[in-house]
C-alpha cells in the first residue's frame, strides 16, 4: 500500500479541521486533511454561522474568542467571503431579563467586552426584526458577527490549496493511528504531528482516551425561513433573556439565579429540552433560528415538533421578519465537556485531539488552533 509524507496531517475538515490546517500551513508546513466524506458535513455545516465572543467567559476565553475574530476577518478578506459585522442584542421583555442585561452591560466593559444597555427607540432603530410590544431595552454588544458556515466550509479549502498549497483528501476516512502514522481506505501517510479534528466521532480513533476525558453529544434541533424580501436586513443578530442563562458569561451577573429560577418554574417545556432561542441571517436574506440542547450518551436520530413549536412560540414574540414560513429543518451534533471550554489530548508523542468544542467551535476554532500549533513547537 502507497505510503505517503506531510509535516502535518489533520483529520477531519469541519472548522477545527481547518482552522488548525491553516494556523500550521501559515508556519510554513506541509499539511494534508483528511476528510473521511466528499465534503465536511458535521457541526460545522449546520450552524448559525456566529461568532459569538460575548457568550465567552472574560479573561482566557473572551481573549480567544477575541483572537479568533481576528483570524476569521483575516481570511474573509482573503477568500471574499461574505459575512455580517453587526454585532448582537440580547432582547430583554422580562424584568430580570433587563436586571441581567443592564448588570452585564455595567460589569462587562471593565472585563472587555464591548457592550451597553440599550433603550428600547435605540433597539428599534437598529432592528427590524426586534418586536417592540411589552420590549424593555436589550443589551448591545458589538463584536459579534455572522458567516454563512455551508459557503465557507466549502470555499475554504480550495482557498487552503490555492494560496498554502494544503492536500485535501476528501473521502478518506482515517482508519487507525499509531507511532506517527495515519491508516486510510486510500493509503497511509507518515508525518511529524497528527492532528485529529474528527468532531463528536468519539468512536473511531482512540475510543478509550476520548470516553475517559468525560465529553457527551448534544444535539440541537434549527430551522431556516424562506428567503426575506429584497433589503431586509436582520441587523444585529438576536437572541433573547433565554441566551443569559446559556453562556457563561453570564455568571458575572448576581441577578441570573433570579432569571434562572423564574424560567425553571414558568418555562417547563424549554428548561426540559434546553432551548433558547437565537437568530441570525445568512447572505441570501433567510432567517437561521435556533435552537434545543438535548445532552446525552447517545444521541436521539428522530427529531421532535414540540421542540420547534417552543422556539417558534417564543421567537414569534420577540422578534418580526416579513416571512416567517419555514423552509428548513434539521438538527446539528457537537461533543462537548461539561466543565471545559474544549478538549485537546495528547494520546501519545505526535498526535493532538482537538475537540469538545461545544456550541462555541466557530468562534473559537482560530484562536484555539494557533494555540496548538503554537504549542507542538
Ligand atoms: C446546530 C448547531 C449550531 C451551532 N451554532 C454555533 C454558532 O453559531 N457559533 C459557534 O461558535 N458555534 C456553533 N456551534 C458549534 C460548532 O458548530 C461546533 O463547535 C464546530 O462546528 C465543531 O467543529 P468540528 O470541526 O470539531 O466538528 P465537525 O464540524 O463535526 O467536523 C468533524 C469532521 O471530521 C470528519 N471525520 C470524523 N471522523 C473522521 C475520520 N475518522 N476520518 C476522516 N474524517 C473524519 C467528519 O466527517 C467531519 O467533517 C453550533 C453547533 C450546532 C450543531
Amino acid at each position: 500500500m502507497n505510503v505517503e509524507h506531510a509535516d502535518v496531517v489533520v483529520i477531519g475538515s469541519g472548522i477545527v479541521g481547518l482552522a488548525h490546517a491553516y494556523a500550521a500551513a501559515r508556519k510554513g508546513m506541509e499539511v494534508v486533511v483528511l476528510e473521511r466524506s466528499a465534503a465536511a458535513r458535521g457541526a460545522s455545516i449546520r450552524n448559525f454561522g456566529l461568532i459569538w465572543p460575548v457568550g465567552q467567559p472574560a479573561g482566557a476565553m473572551l481573549e480567544m474568542a477575541l483572537r479568533s475574530r481576528e483570524i476569521w476577518l483575516d481570511v474573509l478578506e482573503q477568500t471574499s467571503l461574505p459575512h455580517w459585522r453587526t454585532g448582537s442584542l440580547h432582547l430583554a421583555y422580562r424584568a430580570d431579563e433587563e436586571t441581567v442585561g443592564r448588570e452585564f452591560a455595567d460589569l462587562g466593559v471593565k472585563l472587555g467586552y464591548t457592550c451597553q444597555w440599550m433603550e428600547p427607540s435605540g433597539v428599534t432603530s437598529l432592528s427590524d426584526a426586534a418586536n417592540p410590544e411589552g420590549l424593555r431595552g436589550a443589551l448591545y454588544s458589538t463584536t459579534e458577527m455572522t458567516v454563512d458556515p455551508r459557503a465557507a466550509m466549502a470555499k475554504l479549502p480550495a482557498f487552503l490549496t490555492e494560496r498554502y498549497g494544503v492536500d485535501f483528501r476528501f473521502s478518506t476516512p482515517a482508519l487507525a493511528v499509531r507511532g506517527g502514522r495515519v491508516e486510510t481506505s486510500r493509503g497511509s501517510w507518515n508525518a511529524d504531528h497528527i492532528l485529529i479534528c474528527c468532531g463528536h466521532d468519539l468512536e473511531s480513533l482512540y475510543p478509550a482516551e476520548l470516553e475517559q476525558a468525560g465529553l457527551q453529544f448534544c444535539k440541537l434541533q434549527m430551522m431556516r425561513t424562506f428567503q426575506q424580501p429584497d433589503g431586509w436586513l436582520l441587523g444585529p443578530a438576536l437572541a433573547g433573556g433565554l441566551t443569559m442563562r446559556y453562556y457563561p458569561s453570564f455568571e458575572i451577573c448576581g441577578n441570573l439565579g433570579a432569571l434562572r429560577q423564574r424560567i425553571t418554574a414558568q418555562m417547563r417545556g424549554y428548561e426540559r429540552w434546553g432551548i433558547h432561542v437565537m437568530v441570525s441571517q445568512t447572505m441570501q436574506g433567510e432567517v437561521t433560528i435556533g435552537d434545543s440542547h438535548e445532552y446525552g450518551s447517545s444521541v436521539d436520530v428522530f427529531d421532535k415538533p414540540e421542540i420547534d413549536e417552543l422556539i417558534l412560540d417564543y421567537l414569534h414574540a420577540m422578534a418580526r421578519f416579513p416571512i416567517l414560513e419555514i423552509a428548513q429543518r434539521w438538527h446539528g451534533v457537537y461533543a462537548r465537556h461539561p466543565n471545559e471550554p474544549y478538549v485537546r489530548l495528547r494520546p501519545e508523542a505526535g498526535v493532538e485531539i482537538v475537540t469538545g468544542l461545544g456550541g462555541a467551535g466557530m468562534t473559537l476554532s482560530f484562536g484555539l488552533a494557533e494555540k496548538t500549533i503554537e504549542a507542538m513547537g
